[in-house]
């Protein structure tokens, strides 16, 4: 199976798992969206109003000032996937619950597993606690960290929440910043030296 079909036959599963906490209070699934064959994979928090609407993930203003910063970093959108860690909307757009993130956890695993990422942005306090317990986003955005992740190197690094950004000058001037080098940071990370692409050279022989 490509990772395409993979992903469709998870976000087919998720559709019919009627025990994600946060089902009820929702219109739509927000699975993720872009690349399946990217080496980045963006994480944010929960859909908002307009990604509930249209089942998409950072369609909204948020979403607008991604593309602008992934830009910055010499990305966009189809050279990245994009995901949350809860995928339906929490009700009044709160902040997700541990337990609803640790129901929707599983999904967002595999999703990882599939992309098989080089890097992950997180996009805010709950994806970066997913990699990066115990520290704070002021401390430690636009900073690299590799991590080992079931076995596996990943880079993380986190970046504030672009509806952050919308609230507060300072930080949509750090967040700049932070993608501003990130585009410097790129092209190490993303290096075909990495051991894990030798591992896919090999099995292309
Ligand atoms: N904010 C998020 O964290 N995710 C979205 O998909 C949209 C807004």
């Amino acid at each position: 199976m490509t990772k395409f079909e993979e992903l469709h036959k998870l976000k087919e599963e998720m559709e019919k798992d009627d025990s994600l906490p946060l089902k009820k209070g929702a219109t739509k699934l927000v699975f993720g969206m872009g690349n399946t064959q990217a080496s980045i994979l963006c994480i944010g928090e929960g859909p908002g109003r307009t990604e509930d609407a249209e089942g998409l993930p950072f369609v909204g203003q948020a979403g607008k000032l991604l593309d602008k910063f992934l830009i910055l970093a010499g990305l966009e959108r189809k050279k990245v996937f994009i995901t949350n860690v809860v995928h339906h909307r929490p009700p009044e757009n709160r902040d997700p619950e541990p337990s609803e993130i640790e129901a929707y956890g599983k999904y967002l695993d595999k999703i990882i597993e599939i992309i098989n990422p080089k890097l992950i942005l997180t996009l805010g306090r709950f994806s970066m606690a997913k990699f990066l317990p115990n520290v704070f986003i002021s401390s430690v955005h636009g900073n690299k960290f590799d991590i080992d992740w079931h076995g596996k190197m990943i880079t993380v690094i986190p970046m504030y929440h672009p509806a952050a950004s919308l609230r507060n000058g300072n930080v949509l001037r750090s967040e700049q910043d932070d993608f501003i080098k990130l585009a410097t940071m790129l092209p190490e990370i993303l290096s075909p030296k990495s051991g894990k692409m030798q591992v896919e050279q090999e099995s292309l022989i």
